[in-house]
């Protein structure tokens, strides 16, 4: 059977644009190599980005019922100087979230086949040939989309990274406590540094506690993640005070993460695309790529079902320029961020600007919204407005 497209890899890149496609009316192949549901590494938050792309797909509620929400984020500098940025989140279990686009996409008519892809290839026609690591089996589609997240390994066969190396390295567990936390906590503590941490709630008494730390100029910073761990967990007041209250309910887990859209090229001999962290379309600095992922997606199937319709590939040559138009002005902010806000001095003084200057806190919620350009605030004039505004 040849597939229209065939997309390896089911998480929010995969599973959205595996779920616009259908709903066009696309004979879609979705493979993963995991059963769902299966989790995903990860700090489980959602932005506005990724909610604003479930609203478009009609999952926002389904999503919402069974995730934690909150209208701020609170944010503390090297010295502990807190600020708030107001906003729309939501934290869902990514056991959970994955499983919901995975079947939602299904429910509209996707086919889902669990299984290992080796290799990808081009037959001499032309179409997209699949082989599994499991079985001698393969499948073949008009179009291939590549959406494995961090690991990279059939783009590198396909000659498709220009850089391999990550970008950041994460971890994260679930602890139980009762200390009551309404708010999604993220922390730059002196103690902590280079690194960055976070406390999300994700409900019914539970959160994810997490750090990370970026690699710069392809080299990994100073400094050992599971000491960040334990050195947020056993300085910072609230975390301190969490673990206090409470127990650790996971292995401290970590993963890769692939940052500024950049590192992959997304297209490839005529039919192949890649979309998601594999090619670096999770933020810098936060390391927020959920909804960038699905925007990837989302991205890719109007590109994908304009190609079918018109049975013309040559509309598949413009992802790469559509990408650069559409997402590329929004990491600009999130890479100056991680490099200005990675220096203590500079962290803490935009953080005790930001108490008090109404010019920076509506920035900082404009940004996170993709409302208000990031040079707003990270540019000397925006540093310089806001010790007046
Ligand atoms: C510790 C940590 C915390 C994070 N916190 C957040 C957060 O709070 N908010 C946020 O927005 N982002 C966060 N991120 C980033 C986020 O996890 C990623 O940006 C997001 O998962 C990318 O989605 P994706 O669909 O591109 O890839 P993934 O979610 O990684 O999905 C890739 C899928 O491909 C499958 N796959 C891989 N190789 C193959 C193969 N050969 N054959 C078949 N299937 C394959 C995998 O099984 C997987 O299901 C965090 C990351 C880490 C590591």
């Amino acid at each position: 059977m040849l597939w229209e497209v065939m997309i390896v890899g089911a998480g929010p890149a995969g599973s959205m644009v595996a779920l616009h496609l259908a709903s066009q009316g696309h004979r879609v192949l979705l493979i993963d190599k995991q059963r769902f549901p299966r989790d995903k590494i990860c700090g489980d938050g959602l932005i506005p980005d990724a909610i604003r792309c479930l609203q478009r797909a009609g999952l926002y509620e389904k999503v919402s019922k069974v995730g934690w929400k909150t209208k701020k984020i609170t944010a503390f500098s090297p010295s502990r100087i807190r600020f708030e940025v107001p906003g729309d989140f939501l934290t869902v279990k990514r056991l959970i979230f994955d499983e919901i686009l995975a079947r939602e996409a299904v429910s509209r008519g996707v086919t889902f086949c669990q299984g290992t892809v080796q290799t990808i290839s081009r037959d001499s026609d032309g179409t997209v040939r699949a082989s599994f690591s499991e079985s001698p089996r393969q499948v073949r589609a008009r179009i291939g989309i590549i959406a494995t997240g961090a690991d990279i390994s059939l783009l590198k066969n396909l000659g498709m990274v220009s850089q391999p190396r990550a970008s950041a390295v994460a971890l994260r567990c679930y602890v139980r406590s009762s200390f009551n936390l309404d708010q999604l906590v993220i922390s730059f503590d002196c103690s902590i540094i280079p690194g960055y941490a976070w406390i999300f709630p994700v409900g019914g008494e539970e959160y994810n506690v997490g750090c990370g730390m970026a690699y710069r100029d392809g080299v990994k910073t100073r400094g050992n993640l599971k000491e960040i761990f334990h050195n947020f967990v056993t300085e910072f007041p609230l975390a301190r005070e969490l673990m206090k209250q409470g127990k650790i309910l996971t292995p401290l887990q970590g993963a890769l993460l692939r940052c500024g859209l950049k590192g992959s090229h997304p297209f490839k001999d005529g039919n192949l695309l890649a979309i998601g962290e594999t090619i670096g379309a999770t933020f810098p600095f936060t390391g927020e790529g959920i909804g960038k992922a699905m925007e990837t997606g989302e991205l890719a199937a109007s590109i994908v079902h304009q190609s079918l319709v018109k049975g013309n590939f040559e509309y598949l040559r413009e992802f790469p320029r559509l990408l650069e138009e559409e997402l590329r002005p929004r990491y600009w902010g999130y890479q100056v961020a991680e490099n200005w806000l990675s220096k203590a001095w500079l962290n803490d003084l935009i953080a005790r600007r930001a108490r008090k200057s109404r010019f920076l806190q509506n920035a900082f919620a404009g940004i996170i919204t993709e409302t208000v350009d990031p040079q707003t605030i990270f540019s000397v004039r925006g540093i310089l407005k806001s010790l007046w505004m």
